[in-house]
């Protein structure tokens, strides 16, 4: 395996603590999926280079000196763009910001993989890959209008096995036929990527899929999948409700948005979150070439809504919170700011306490939408001590 310009992420060199992340979004896709309601739009011919020096622009004028431990670049289709823009990106961060041995992802469509792309990410400083597989079912990939074959993914994450040390493996469950997923599980066993993901399809509002969302499948149905997906990667931490990784693979990036820590968001349409105030960036692409960094949404948090976040965000995680975390993070005990809600949870058997931690339990870990309704329950009181 050859070297990356920056530090491979692997169990040695994973290290979590208070470094911001670094979110890049890249809004162009070759194809729409019909399910999908991320900022997207379409482009036959890759990313405009002017969108690589729009986002260059933003970088350098919202740099602050900060120090970075993960950048991540989504999309949309990151792996659309050119080399030499990803390195222009990937060194005008360098210049601005204190990288400390970044993990630095690319999510790529397997579509765009090819051997030699795959060291040219790892040339620039890439050191972990994100693959939109979705499925190894062909009638599932044409239901979810991808443009990879089943055939093209595994070549993909062949291809991206054999650089990548760390990178993870997308999938979808709940689309038609959904007894092809058992197959799809099986495959990805055999693959044995370092991190999954798996989401549940959803039908949203403002897709083209919201007119078949008659053809979704039942509650009880995703839960099944669900818990064979646990069943099939049991070998894995599950530590995050839709995420597995094998041991020091977890996804530094998103711990950050699970932690409820700081982030720098830039493109189109990219949130951040640095010093209590969450803000997003213009969803429009031409309002964004014209004014790189442009603010649709920009919300001051108070500290109550601080830490109710936190808690809702750390309830996805299987390591829940630890108490002195919170002490050293808010300056008071979690037990004084949310002792009753906790309880409560704990009589609910969805949280459960020891000496150092409050952990979800498997049910509240299924059940996640609950432990995050108490919580913003004691927001809507307005309980406050904590104001
Ligand atoms: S799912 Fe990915 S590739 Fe498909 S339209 Fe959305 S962002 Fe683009």
């Amino acid at each position: 395996m050859a070297h990356s310009k920056y530090e491979e992420v692997t169990p040695a060199t994973q290290r979590v603590g208070p470094l911001r992340g670094v979110y890049i979004h890249i809004p162009f896709c070759k194809t729409l999926c019909p399910y999908c309601d991320f900022v997207k739009v379409r482009a036959h011919t890759g990313v405009p280079s002017e969108y690589c020096v729009a986002l260059c622009t933003e970088i350098v004028t919202s740099a602050d000196g900060s120090r970075i431990g993960s950048i991540f670049f989504g999309g949309g289709t990151p792996s659309l763009l050119l080399p030499q823009d990803l390195e222009q990106i990937l060194n005008t961060l360098a210049q601005h910001f204190r990288l400390e041995a970044p993990e630095i992802t690319l999510e790529a469509n397997p579509d765009d993989v090819t051997r030699e792309r795959v060291r040219i990410w790892q040339d620039v400083g890439i050191n972990r890959i994100s693959l939109g597989v979705q499925s190894f079912d062909d009638t599932t990939l044409r239901y979810l209008g991808r443009r990879h074959d089943a055939s093209r993914a595994r070549y993909a994450c062949e291809w991206v096995a054999e650089v990548f040390a760390s990178w993870n493996l997308d999938l979808i469950y709940g689309a038609p036929p959904v007894n092809a997923y058992e197959h799809t599980l099986a495959e990805v066993i055999q693959l044995r990527p370092p991190h999954v993901s798996a989401y549940a399809l959803s039908y949203e509002p403002e897709t083209p899929f919201y007119s078949r969302r008659h053809e979704a499948i039942s509650e009880d149905e995703s839960l099944r999948l669900y818990q064979m997906t646990e069943a099939a990667l049991s070998d894995y931490t599950h530590y995050e409700i839709s995420n597995f990784a094998l041991p020091g693979y977890a996804c530094r990036h998103n711990l950050i948005y699970w932690r409820n820590e700081e982030y720098f968001g830039f493109g189109t349409g990219a949130f951040g979150y640095l010093a209590g105030v969450r803000m997003r960036n213009t969803p429009s692409v031409q309002e964004y070439l014209r004014q790189p960094g442009k603010k649709s949404e920009q919300l001051s948090l108070d500290p109550l809504e601080i830490k109710v976040e936190t808690l809702i965000q750390h309830f996805r995680l299987r390591e829940g919170i630890a108490k002195d975390y919170y002490q050293r993070r808010f300056g008071t005990s979690i037990e004084a700011d949310f002792g009753e809600v906790l309880d409560d949870l704990e009589r609910r058997g969805l949280v459960t306490a020891s000496e150092t931690h409050y952990r979800p339990t498997p049910e509240g870990f299924y059940l996640n939408n609950e432990i995050g309704l108490a919580l913003v329950e004691k927001l809507t009181r307005g309980d406050t001590n904590t104001r």
